[in-house]
């Protein structure tokens, strides 16, 4: 198939070296706890492109606990050039086995974070070693952009992201495909809350039937803002979590805590949620609901013109290459703007994300890394 071959673009050498390299990669624990492990994954990262001369900037988390980003610039060898984040990350959910950080069944090579992102972080370093190594003149300063603790948030530098963002032509991002191998072309945004009522506990048994009860005002609640929210095509919400503090069957809660995961596709979105709530609130809740907002990330869009020339260069080298869009988030997210083409899911193909049936199909990932370096060849 022409397609195979336009993408093999790795030699038998480097192919083997990459499937090493991953294997060496799932094996580091780095687990986004695990600040050592990441600091080690980063060090890794600095050692394979040492070779390549990046101006390397490490930037420290001034509000959260973390390792440091670390950001890698390759200047361009050109007056005129384009500009390009290559988004990674290095922190995983899980720790990996310590007896097999990775077992290949078939096709399929399990590990914690083999998908998310260790295979990515393999197919944008080859592919970029590879695009570097053979191009005659390099038109693109490329930025290598790796975040220590994306699993849970990327917390204390989204505003990092966002300047970088600004000021590129394009970000490309290394997660997983999605499931189809469709590379991801929209995203969209999301909405953390955390809802948080006092209330005097009382006994069940002896209380009217119409006593006020926070139990029942957030049940509600929730039916209600579901019965607004779920009309509406783009937005959705989850709640993810109920606490309180009553362990009895017979006295109310006195703290309740609710976590509400709004998913939604435009700022006006967003808002009607936050209209709704508010009504909601004011109607069920008679002694008040602290409401705090744990993350509030944007979507990721493409300006369609843009996006389908972009996609049109792709297509010409790859045309079995599928695009489509999911609701998760990533860091993308923070990098999409106004003049920007942003692309996510280079990554390797797998499924199980963030459990202990983590795989790739780890023959191919070459190919991904092959795709990478063409795509940079021909923007
Ligand atoms: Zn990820």
């Amino acid at each position: 198939m022409k397609e195979e071959n336009e993408l093999q673009v790795l030699s038998t050498a480097n192919c083997n070296d990459l499937l090493k390299d991953l294997e060496e990669l799932v094996s580091i624990n780095s687990q986004s706890a695990n600040i050592p492990g990441i600091k080690k994954v980063n060090e890794w990262i600095k050692h394979f492109v040492a070779d390549l001369n990046p101006k390397i900037i490490e930037i420290p988390n001034l509000i959260y606990q973390s390792a440091d980003l670390l950001h890698c610039i390759f200047p361009a060898k050109t007056e005129d050039f384009q500009t390009i984040a290559l988004v990674l990350h290095s922190d995983t959910v899980l720790s990996p086995n310590n007896k097999s950080p990775i077992k290949i069944e078939g096709q399929k090579a399990f590990g914690s974070g083999i998908a998310d992102m260790k295979g990515g972080i393999v197919s944008c370093l080859y592919g970029l070693k590879n695009y570097l190594n053979s191009c005659e003149i390099q038109n693109l300063e490329i930025h290598l952009i790796v975040s220590p603790n994306e699993e849970v948030g990327s917390l204390g530098f989204h505003d990092y992201f966002r300047l970088i963002g600004e000021k590129c032509d394009y970000a490309f991002c290394f997660e997983p495909a999605l499931e189809d191998e469709s590379l991801i072309v929209s995203r969209s945004g999301n909405k953390w809350y955390s809802l948080k009522t006092k209330s005097s506990s009382f006994h069940t048994g002896r209380a009217c039937k119409y006593q006020y009860n926070p139990c029942h005002a957030l049940s509600e609640l929730i039916v209600s803002l579901k019965s607004k929210v779920m009309p509406i095509e783009g937005l959705k919400f989850h709640v993810s979590s109920i606490q309180s503090n009553s362990e009895h069957f017979n006295r109310s809660s006195s703290l309740l805590e609710c976590r509400l995961d709004v998913r939604f596709n435009c700022r006006s979105q967003v808002k009607y949620f936050d209209e709704c709530l508010s009504e909601e609130l004011k109607q069920f809740f008679v002694e008040g609901m602290n409401v705090t907002v744990h993350d509030d990330c944007p979507t990721m869009k493409n300006n369609p013109l843009h996006l389908a020339s972009f996609q049109e260069k792709i297509l010409q080298f790859a045309p079995q290459i599928k695009f489509s869009s999911t609701t998760g988030c990533s860091d993308i997210n923070y990098f999409s703007a106004e003049k920007n083409v942003c692309l996510d899911g280079l990554g390797a193909i797998g499924s199980g994300m963030h459990s202990r049936r983590e795989f790739i199909y780890w023959d191919k990932l070459p190919k991904k890394a092959g795709l990478v370096s063409k795509i940079l060849f021909e923007l």
